[in-house]
């Protein structure tokens, strides 16, 4: 059952009870260790600058990647804490099919580094909505309930209310970016009362090609909102991506 959905101080109390139970465990292996036991600790990849000012892939040569050169996305920026692999990758599957808050704790503590970091500036931070039918069968949503830790590690507001899936959209996997982005066209809507001024920034687990961020961002610029950047945990690296970097 997720915590999710209870009063907070009874979630958290609940996840306290639990780990007097079960200790918590490094969120890479499962090892009685936190947040990440040596080994894991060894081999996470922190997503270091200098990155492309705009996707925030590694980069080295100039201000913007080949991609975001001919084809940029449309949204402020994207900036990513880890490269998706190893310990991260194994830490988002367990949130992502068990969800636990003590393993969104674990990761918000490098979403706060990578926050610092890249100095990202937000008054609303906004978790990428999932589809209602992927949520029923989850029970929760991984993208807020890291939202939800980084929000109350930074002391910023979360409001997922600010948008909403507007339409299903088949998953993104195996797709390329030009489907990708078609994909999730227009499959978002943003409400005014929360987006209106805002310096906005969305939140997700992953970030593959930015088409989704993309798309979130079109929606909240058209409630009015200041600023978009796309702020996700990991970043995968894709191959055309490795093979015109220099880095890595
Ligand atoms: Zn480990
Ligand atoms: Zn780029």
């Amino acid at each position: 059952m997720s915590t999710l959905h209870l009063p907070r101080p009874i979630a958290r109390l609940m996840e306290e009870a639990l780990d007097l139970l079960f200790p918590p465990r490094c969120a890479g292996c499962g090892r009685p260790e936190w947040p990440w036991c040596p080994a894991c600790a060894a081999t996470v990849s922190p997503l270091l600058p200098p990155v492309c000012s705009l996707c925030g892939i590694p980069w080295l040569r100039g201000e913007r990647c080949s991609r975001c050169k001919e084809d940029p996305l449309h949204l402020d920026g994207v900036r990513s804490c880890y490269i998706y692999s190893g310990p991260i990758r194994r830490a988002l599957h367990q949130l992502k099919f068990h969800g636990r808050y003590r393993l969104a704790q674990a990761l918000a503590t490098g979403m706060v580094e990578g926050w610092t970091r890249f100095g990202m500036e937000a008054d609303l931070l906004v978790p990428v909505p999932t589809s209602s039918a992927r949520q029923r069968q989850r029970g929760y949503n991984q993208a807020a309930v890291l939202a939800q830790a980084l929000s109350e590690r930074l002391a910023l507001p979360m409001h997922p209310q600010a948008l909403r899936r507007v339409r299903a959209t088949p998953s993104q996997v195996g797709l390329a970016q030009r489907a990708r982005r078609e994909n999730v066209r227009e499959a978002f809507a943003a409400d005014p009362q929360w987006a209106w001024g805002k310096r906005v920034v969305v939140v997700d687990d992953v970030c593959t090609s930015g088409a989704t961020l993309e798309a979130c961002a079109a929606a909240l610029y058209q409630a009015g909102a200041r600023s978009v950047w796309g702020f996700t945990l990991a970043r995968v690296i894709l191959k055309e991506e490795r093979d015109q970097k220099l880095r890595l």
